[in-house]
């Protein structure tokens, strides 16, 4: 057996005592005689196992008693509609279009109400987060929308805006639980898992209680309305049992790790290591405002097409794959997630030094 590092900026990387135990219990999950995926969602084996994915997440991110946990299919991108669905009471929202993630929530968005590009950074192609400590607010807004880690970019909100009261909503797919957050300070928190931790085909969605209503637009379908999965414990219909189950996986081992404080400071550990580099290159160079930069991803440059070409190329057949920067930005990516060790890091910047070594 052979793994690569893999730098994809997901589905992605998914660590290696997790992945073990999967295989340990593919065929028999613990005297059941048959795997998790054979599974009916109603046993009580599946209950204890979302049962225990929910206290888990709760523990890690000290979920307040007054949120929901929802774990539902459809990705991240199902939430662009099912946000504005289920909180646009006014029919307006207030967006920050911080790239392509953010817009295309932004664009969805307007198809349900009147909405608001209250900041953006698209002027400089979304390589820094703007200021906003005092935006202008709709004052009927029903919430200020953000894409607090923006996987293509490599930017985060290192503060959260200042809503001046509003409801804040954050998709946070590519940030997830790589370091601790206030979840008091949003009305929803979400995620695609297949970033960050687990496979994909599932978002997991931590709402406030009080924006789980009945009072959605009309024509909601049911599937869509929160207060449905919120009712039914995330089982109205079949869930992700897999997903739920490997997500719950990667609950226990970031907390045998030592929690969200201990990946926060492996986290940024491993992103200075990486920036340190990037930052003294003659090569390479990092596209991000130095005080926006991500710790999740690092999008860099040589500054030629060929030459980043002929650098994910050697990079691959080194053993470093999926380092191919998004489409819409070229150059490289690194995606260096809660799951990436250190030595992944470490070794791609001496494979970046040679590199530059060889082609100076
Ligand atoms: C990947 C990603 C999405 C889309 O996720 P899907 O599960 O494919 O819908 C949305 N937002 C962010 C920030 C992402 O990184």
């Amino acid at each position: 057996m052979s793994r690569v590092y893999n730098f994809s900026a997901g589905p992605a990387v998914l660590p290696e005592p997790v992945l073990k135990e999967l295989a340990e219990e593919m065929m028999d999950y613990q005297g059941c005689g048959m795997s998790v995926m054979e599974m009916s969602h109603r046993s009580p084996e599946f209950q204890k196992i979302i049962d225990e994915a929910e206290q888990d997440l709760r523990d890690l991110m000290n979920i307040p008693d007054n949120y929901k946990v929802l774990f539902l299919q459809g990705g991240a991108s199902q939430q662009f509609a099912m946000i504005p669905m289920n909180l646009m009471k006014n029919g307006v929202a207030d967006y920050i279009v911080t790239g392509q993630w953010a817009k295309k929530a932004y664009q969805e968005a307007q198809k349900y109400g009147k909405v608001n590009k209250i900041a953006s950074s698209e002027d400089k192609t979304f390589s820094y987060i703007p200021d906003c400590s005092d935006l202008d607010i709709s004052p009927d807004a029903d919430y200020v929308y953000i894409c607090e880690n923006n996987t293509i970019y490599g930017t985060k909100f290192k503060t959260l805006p200042n809503t001046k009261g509003k409801t804040l909503v954050a998709d946070v797919s590519s940030c997830f639980l790589s370091e601790p957050v206030d979840v008091s300070k949003y009305g929803i928190i979400y995620g695609g898992v297949q970033k960050n931790i687990g496979p994909a085909g599932m978002v997991i969605v931590i709402i406030r209680e009080d924006l789980i209503t009945e009072d959605v637009l009309p024509g909601t379908p049911t599937m869509l309305t929160y207060k449905t999965h919120a009712d039914a414990g995330s089982l109205y219909n079949t869930p992700n049992a897999y997903c739920i189950y490997v997500c719950g996986k990667v609950f226990k081992w970031l907390k045998s790790m030592g929690g969200l404080e201990e990946m926060k400071r492996r986290n940024e550990e491993k992103a200075k290591i990486l920036y340190d580099f990037l930052d003294e290159s003659k090569l390479f160079k990092g596209t991000v405002e130095p005080e926006s930069r991500s710790l999740m991803n690092v999008p860099f440059v040589t500054g030629d097409k060929e030459l980043d070409a002929k650098f994910v190329k050697e990079a691959k057949a080194a053993g470093f794959v999926n380092l191919k920067g998004h489409r819409t930005v070229g150059g490289m990516r690194a995606s260096i997630y809660n799951a990436m060790p250190k030595e992944g890091v470490e070794a791609l910047v001496a494979f970046m030094k040679k590199f530059e070594e060889e082609n100076a």
